[in-house]
C-alpha cells in the first residue's frame, strides 16, 4: 500500500527523496517514511510419514483445503513464526523445518516465504479460529487443494524434496 495519510497524525504525505528507493511519501510533522513494505507470511508444509498435514478454512477457501500460514509478528523470526503457527493452530510440535523459497501476491501485499517441515509430536488439536485440521496422504493432497495456487506449488516442492518417484500424486496438478 503507498501511504498518502500519516497514520499517526492524520496529515498529507509529501514526497521525499531517499536514495536508494527513490520518493518515498513522507510525514514532515512526525518525521517518518512510509516504505511500501508487503507483509511477510509463512506457509508450512507438514509431513509425516506418507501424509500431509491440511487445513480447512471456508473463509480462505471455500471448497479446497490448504496449508497452514501465518503472519510474522514483529520482533519474532521467520523460523519462530513456523513453529508457532503450526503450535496454534493444530496443537503438535515439529522438527527439521526448511526454507523452499518465496512467492509474492502483490494485490494482497504478501510476501510468503515458504517451509517444509517433519512432525514431532503431539496430537491433533485444532485451534477453534481452524474448522477442521487433517492428515492427508500425500498423494490426494493435490486434489483436495485446488483453490490454494501456492499451497500446490509447496506440496509440489515437498513431493520432489522427499523423492516421490511415483505419478498419481500430480494428476490433480492442472485440475481445478
Ligand atoms: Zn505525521
Amino acid at each position: 500500500m503507498r501511504y498518502k495519510y500519516c497514520p499517526f497524525c492524520g496529515k498529507e504525505l509529501k514526497e521525499k527523496f531517499s536514495y536508494d528507493e527513490g520518493y518515498v511519501p513522507y510525514c514532515e510533522y512526525d518525521d517518518k517514511m512510509y516504505f511500501d513494505l508487503p507483509k511477510p507470511t509463512v506457509v508450512v508444509a507438514v509431513v509425516k510419514e506418507d501424509d500431509i498435514l491440511l487445513l480447512k478454512q471456508s473463509y480462505i477457501y471455500k471448497n479446497s483445503k490448504v496449508l497452514i500460514s501465518g503472519y510474522v509478528s514483529n520482533g519474532e523470526t521467520v523460523e519462530e513464526t513456523v513453529y508457532r503457527e503450526v503450535r496454534e493452530e493444530t496443537g503438535i510440535e515439529i522438527k527439521d523445518i526448511k526454507y523452499l523459497g518465496s512467492c509474492c501476491i502483490e494485490d494482497k501485499e504478501l510476501l510468503m516465504l515458504t517451509y517444509m517441515a517433519y512432525y514431532k509430536s503431539g496430537e491433533l488439536i485444532k485451534s477453534p479460529e481452524v474448522e477442521g485440521a487433517e492428515w492427508i496422504n500425500i498423494e490426494d493432497a493435490l486434489c483436495q487443494m485446488s483453490e490454494d495456487a501456492v499451497g500446490k506449488k509447496v506440496v509440489n516442492e515437498v513431493l520432489k524434496q522427499i523423492g516421490y518417484e511415483g505419478s498419481n500424486a500430480y494428476r490433480c496438478n492442472f485440475k481445478n
